[in-house]
């Protein structure tokens, strides 16, 4: 690795760890219906946090996970979501390097890891990160050269057909929602900027770990397949492992498919 490229790689940990820390702003501030601007307060007691105390993953242990004003413990969620940020921020310059298209990539991973923890709290992924997502990965398609606006809006065609179909047939035969109206939006989110080849791959991948780690935690719980999980956070994780490396194997599968199809 050169120099620069390692110098890239650390800026981009460094200002997804910022990134991180803004999520964690939006992560309790969105269900709860607050304004997203203003300084970040204690949540016991209410004071604001100074900037120095405020430094992404450093305060955190810094001020050994207390508050530095009235020493109530801070979540450990805090500096795990602006540690996550910071090395997928990283990971997507290393695959990728610096293109428009790297910043694209940043918006996603950005609001897949949002969407997806308040999805592990709240059991909903808000329409300001999906449909957001949806419009800003058809608008980057339509202004970015690195690519083609048909083929993100037939991922977005395909990724919210196919789902809802999902849902639609689940419902006629069993009576019940099985999938949420915001997965729905995710995967149609997430074919507006990795384009329609990459939903197959993030559906099968997702649903395998899925079930893997719905039979682990019903097990646990020991209440039956009854419990509750977000399928959010595995589509989520579906596109990170499509983007970070197994692109070709999912390219891969559609060829198999479709082999006449460019
Ligand atoms: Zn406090």
């Amino acid at each position: 690795m050169s120099n620069l490229f390692y110098f890239e790689i650390c800026f981009a940990f460094l200002f997804g760890a910022i990134f991180g820390s803004f999520s964690n702003v939006l992560i309790y501030r969105i269900p709860a219906g607050e304004s997203i601007l203003g300084r970040s307060r204690c949540q016991t007691c209410l004071k604001t946090i100074p900037w120095f105390q405020n430094i992404p993953i450093f305060s955190y242990f810094f001020l050994q996970g207390r508050c530095g004003q009235c020493q109530a413990p801070i979540s450990k969620r805090y500096p795990l979501v602006e540690l996550i940020m910071g090395l997928l921020f990283a990971a997507v310059v290393y695959v990728y390097g610096v293109t428009w298209l790297t910043f694209e990539y940043f918006i996603l991973v950005f609001g897949l890891v949002t969407a997806s923890f308040i999805d592990l709290d709240h059991m909903i992924l808000p329409d300001e990160i999906t449909l957001g997502g949806i419009v800003i990965g058809l608008l980057g398609a339509a202004i970015n050269p690195e690519r083609e606006f048909l083929e993100s809006f037939l991922g977005v065609l395909f990724g919210g057909g196919i789902l809802w179909l999902v849902a639609y047939v689940y419902f006629v035969f069993t009576g019940r929602d099985g999938l949420g109206g915001g997965d729905i939006k995710l995967l149609a989110w997430l074919g507006a900027l990795l384009g329609w080849k990459a939903i197959p791959f993030v559906i099968l991948s997702s649903s395998i770990v899925g079930s893997v780690v719905g039979l682990i935690v019903s097990r646990k719980n020991e209440d039956g397949l009854k419990t509750m999980i977000p399928f959010g956070p595995f589509l989520a994780m579906g596109a990170m492992l499509y983007l970070l490396g197994l692109k070709s194997v999912g390219i891969w599968y559609i060829d198999l498919f479709f082999p006449q199809i460019p």
